[in-house]
This record gives structure tokens, sequence and C-alpha cells, in this order.
């Protein structure tokens, strides 16, 4: 019996295979490649399962997906715009396999779910800041698909204040402010000289006046979406990952300053925003858990 987790992430693609004692040693990744994205999908994949019979594959999809059809049509992977037929593709290299896809966010917000800061918790919200900004609801224990599969998409909720163009075609959301690319492009026009968010979170721990007042601009955005969807939704936690969103990071100060801010109703007050503890797993871990469930809902396998 061999599981097997696939990311589709906005920079790279990586796999696992989902056991007792399988750690983030064993991820096998690559940066999206130019071209020829399914090749190396397929490759990955078939390197983990090492010709072992696979019963089962979860993937984590950046969006936007379609639910219905398992077709995937990610901003990152050019060849893949008109739509690639992605749960198609990875049932016909694993035929006697269950596979099942949800997107990125969904995933994020179901291994926090079993693995991290929400499990004690029926309403939450998961949010990545990474290349895209992206995350999942959790609203009485289940998760949030939405019609399509897309639901969750924390990083175009508007963020007042800010007017710039996003990915996503419209302007002022939560992604052209926080995103990596915004995040860097507004420090570098400030003068820092770095190139990576990574780069930009060192040189604000280190003190570094623009990279700290970037993270400040940030945190504060991220915050101020926060405060509106847990009003929204009747959230009480919120879990943050994604590598300027370490604990102690420059961008918690200010994120915490807007929440307390802005998340005024009576019903807010027990909201807790926290850094995620699950590094860079949380959507093969989430991967994991709806590979996990469609085997055990898959007739071919059920007893
Ligand atoms: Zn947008």
């Amino acid at each position: 019996m061999t599981i097997l987790a696939l990311e589709i992430g906005a920079t790279r693609l990586a796999a696992i295979e989902i056991a007792d004692g399988v750690g983030s040693d064993r991820v096998q990744e690559i940066p999206v490649p130019r071209q020829g994205a399914w090749g190396k999908v397929r490759e990955l994949l078939l390197h983990i399962a090492a010709g072992r019979e696979v019963t089962a594959v979860g993937i984590a999809s950046s969006g936007p997906i379609d639910m219905s059809s398992g077709v995937v049509a990610p901003a990152q992977v050019q060849e893949w715009q008109a739509g690639f037929p992605l749960v198609e593709s990875v049932q016909k290299l694993f035929p006697a396999a269950s596979v099942a896809m949800a997107l990125d966010g969904v995933c994020l917000s179901l291994a926090e779910r079993h693995f991290g800061a929400t499990r004690e918790v029926m309403d939450s919200l998961s949010i990545q800041l990474s290349e895209t900004v992206f995350g999942g609801v959790m609203v009485g224990g289940f998760v949030v698909v939405g019609r399509t599969g897309n639901a969750g998409q924390i990083g175009h909720v508007l963020v007042p204040g800010h007017d710039g163009p996003c990915g996503c075609g419209g302007r002022g959301c939560l992604e052209s402010v926080a995103g990596a690319p915004a995040l860097t492009a507004w420090a570098r026009q400030q003068g820092w000289g770095g190139d990576t968010v990574a780069d930009l979170a060192a040189d604000a721990q280190a003190g570094d006046r623009i990279a700290v007042a970037a993270l400040e601009r940030a945190g504060a955005a991220v915050g101020r979406a926060i405060a509106s969807v847990a009003a929204l939704l009747d959230i009480d936690r919120v879990v943050v990952s994604g590598p300027i969103a370490t604990a102690g990071s420059g961008l918690w100060k200010p994120l915490h300053s807007a929440v307390a801010m802005h998340a005024r109703l009576p019903f807010l007050p027990g909201l807790r925003v926290v850094p995620s503890e699950l590094a860079d797993l949380g959507l093969l871990a989430g991967a994991g858990v709806i590979a996990l469930t469609s085997q055990n809902e898959d007739p071919r396998t059920a007893q």
C-alpha cells in the first residue's frame, strides 16, 4: 500500500510518500520548470513510487482549479494556462489508485487542522505568504471548498489604503501588498538592495530600516484582511505560514496591532493569530490527508 502526496506549488513541484516516520528530508522537489511540467511531475511520482503499486494520490495545486473535472491552470505553469487534466493524467499513471485533488489553501487548512495550530478549534483561517498569498477557511470543523474548488483566496481580499495592480487583474488585493514579488519590489523602490523575501526577513531581523518598514507594511495589511475575515465568519484562530511569517519576524507586531485595532466586535476578543509549525510541509501534509480520505471512500478499496 503506497500513498503519495503531490504539490503543484507557486515555486516548486514536490512529492513525498505518506507513511509513518516519513519526514521533510524525504520530500523530492524541483523548481517549477519553464516547460515540460507534466514530464517532471511524472518523474517525481514514479521516482517515489519506485515500482510499487500506488493505492492513493493526493494533490495540492495552486489555483485556479476545476474540482469537478480535475483540470488545473496555475499561473506559474505557462503551458497549462488553457487547463491541464492533472487528475486524469495521474490516474493514467497509477490506474489502481484513487486520485484526489484540492486547492493549495484547502490542503493548507486540512494540514493545520490535522497536524498544526488549528487542531483544537472548529473555525479557523490558514494563510500562506509566499510568491502568492493563499489560504483556506475551516468553518464548523469543515474546510470550505466552494462551488468550483477555489474558496479561501485570502490573497485577493481587498486591503484599504492600497491600490497597486494584482496578478489577478484587479487592484489593491492583499497579494499586491504582501506577496513576495510585491514586497521585494516595494522595498527595492525604497532603496533596499536585496533580492528575495528570505533576504528581506533576514535584513529586517538585523535592523535594516527599509526591510523593517516593508514587513510593517505587509503585516498591517495582513492584519486588516484577517480582521475582515474573522468578523465575516466568526473565526477564532488564524495561522500564518511562509518565509516572512516565522516566529519572531518583524511581520508580527504590526499584524497583531492591526488585528487589535480592527477586530473589535464582541465575539472577537478570543481571536488568536499564530505562526505555523509546519514549515514548508503544509501543502504536502494536506494532500496526504485527502489521499487517505479518498482511499477510504473509494469503493475499490473499501471493505
Ligand atoms: Zn488579486
